[in-house]
């Protein structure tokens, strides 16, 4: 098969969180499967920071932006099995973020990832003809509509299928009416039942409706997302389509995320071996400022995460005090909302010595905490899938999370009277139930025993790509076999 990836970010040259990881790797895994897989994203400017040199296709492709022509320059390079491609839009993608800063959203984004869908659709007959498009979050939601609307009669289009993989519900992409006009999408469109969403466009409903089939990152998220607590206001839209949602957990990259051969971290160590460990953790003390006391044997507790309401930090605010009480030491990698930002900033001032925090984004730092962490804590509202508790399964790092979505899917309560169980799981997105957790793991910390099976219990986890790879080539053939597309509306 000949697949299209579509994305806003993609590892190595743009990351902001998973999904960059996911797009980074699946097709890679898809080509070594034997199917032809491409990428598509913004070149933007972190792309040439990072030392990338993609060279020009294409040059001057036309399109219709509103009444307006514009034009766009296609530049490419090949990784490893897969040809990716950038759009070039300087006035667009040559800025220091890829959505916005800290203080918001990018003003002109309906804009910017409008222009991204129409110039995927111009690239195509010059990259070639496709069998499917897979489309990820709103960033790339349009296109399925744009094809429906505007191209279906072409031959680049008339036969290809489209899937539109929802990474996170809460991310929409909502602007208002405005934006309509110059993403050239029908007055009749904006009502109820189709883009309109409370009054603004919403990007993520036209994915869900004019995909041939839409998918999420793990079957329990896939779930979760047709009920109301979980389905952001489009559960209702989502129910309508039940039978052509699918789930599929994401995979790891173990070339990128394993300690054997991890070049950021103090010491490589695996499964046989996992003497280098006590070296990565003296390494991150250090790196935050906290001393390393063997004695003491306090065990570290590592968090890596987007500063956003999601990922529960405000229950970590919540408990830290009583958390540190429990005996360990805590380090946090974390970059976001700025009233996040400065309660962790101010809390690593008033814990010095016993907490660190570091507001950035640093992908060095990251495989740090990952190897040196004992427990990784992901106390998140909802996770679609969550990769850093299967990269800490890797490290020998036991993952305490709560029971939501992928983290539910893919992490086991650890019960000491079986020896079964890879982690710590609880349910109520309370600062209590997860100092309850992180208690519980301290307890089966100090017997060394039982933790050395626990650690051994998530090493033996395999959740590589090929599996999950598997799933998707699988879903492809099946929308491949089928006539129908989308809902018809
Ligand atoms: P999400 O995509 O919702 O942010 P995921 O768990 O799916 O969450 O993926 C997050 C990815 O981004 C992981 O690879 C994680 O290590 C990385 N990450 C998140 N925040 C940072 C940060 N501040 N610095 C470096 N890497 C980060």
């Amino acid at each position: 098969m000949k697949i299209l990836f579509i994305s806003s970010e993609v590892y190595p040259f743009a990351k902001t969180g998973g999904l960059a990881d996911v797009v980074g790797t699946l097709p890679e895994a898809l080509a070594k499967r034997g199917h032809r897989c491409s990428i598509i994203l913004p070149f933007y400017k972190c792309v040439r920071e990072g030392g990338f040199s993609p060279e020009l296709f294409k040059k001057d492709l036309l399109i219709e932006v509103g009444r307006r022509k514009e034009t766009f320059d296609l530049y490419s390079l090949r990784r490893g099995n897969v040809d990716v491609y950038f759009v070039e839009k300087d006035e667009y993608y040559k800025r220091d973020h890829l959505y916005g800063t800290p203080q918001g959203d990018y003003a002109d984004n309906a804009l910017r990832f409008g222009f991204f869908a129409k110039a995927v659709i111009a690239a195509i007959p010059r990259i070639g003809q496709q069998d499917i498009l897979h489309c990820n979050d709103w960033q790339s939601a349009l296109i399925p509509f744009y094809i429906r609307f505007f191209h279906k009669a072409a031959p680049e289009f008339n036969s290809l299928k489209t899937l539109f993989t929802i990474h996170n519900m809460a991310y929409q992409g909502l602007f208002g009416r405005e934006v309509m006009a110059s993403l050239n999408i029908p007055k009749k469109l904006f009502t109820p039942e189709v883009l309109e969403f409370y009054g603004r466009v919403n990007f993520m409903k036209s994915g869900i409706i004019y995909s041939d089939a839409v998918s999420t990152v793990s079957e329990g998220y896939g779930r979760e997302i047709l009920t109301q607590e979980f389905g952001c206001g489009l559960d209702g839209l989502l129910r309508t389509r039940e039978k052509d949602i699918y789930g599929i957990v994401n995979g790891v990259d173990y070339s990128i995320w394993n300690p054997a051969t991890d070049k950021f971290i103090a010491a490589r160590y695996s499964e046989k071996a996992l003497g280098g460990k006590r070296e990565c953790k003296k390494d991150v003390l250090k790196e935050f400022g906290i001393k390393y006391n063997p004695d003491a044997d306090r065990p570290l507790v590592g968090m890596i995460t987007r500063l956003a309401e999601q990922k529960g930090i405000d229950l970590v605010a919540e408990g830290m005090d009583e958390m540190l009480k429990l005996g360990i030491d805590f380090v946090l990698l974390g970059f976001g909302d700025e009233k996040y930002n400065n309660i962790f900033r101010g809390l690593a001032e008033r814990y010095k010595g016993r907490m660190g925090a570091r507001i950035a984004f640093n992908n060095a730092l990251a495989h740090k905490i990952e190897a040196g962490s004992d427990m990784f804590l992901i106390p998140s509202r909802y996770e679609p899938c969550g990769l850093n508790q299967m990269y800490s399964l890797k490290y020998a790092t036991v993952p305490v999370v709560r029971a939501v979505g992928g983290l539910d899917d893919t992490v086991e309560d650890f019960d000491p009277s079986v020896k079964k169980g890879n982690g710590f799981k609880f349910k109520d997105a309370t600062a209590d139930a997860l100092l309850a957790a992180v208690k519980r793991a301290v307890g089966i910390y100090k017997d060394k025993e039982q933790w050395n099976t626990l650690l051994h219990n998530g090493l033996s986890c395999d959740y590589s790509w090929a599996f999950s790879a598997e799933k998707y080539e699988d879903l492809y053939n099946k929308l491949l076999s089928r006539q129908a597309c989308g809902l018809g509306i």
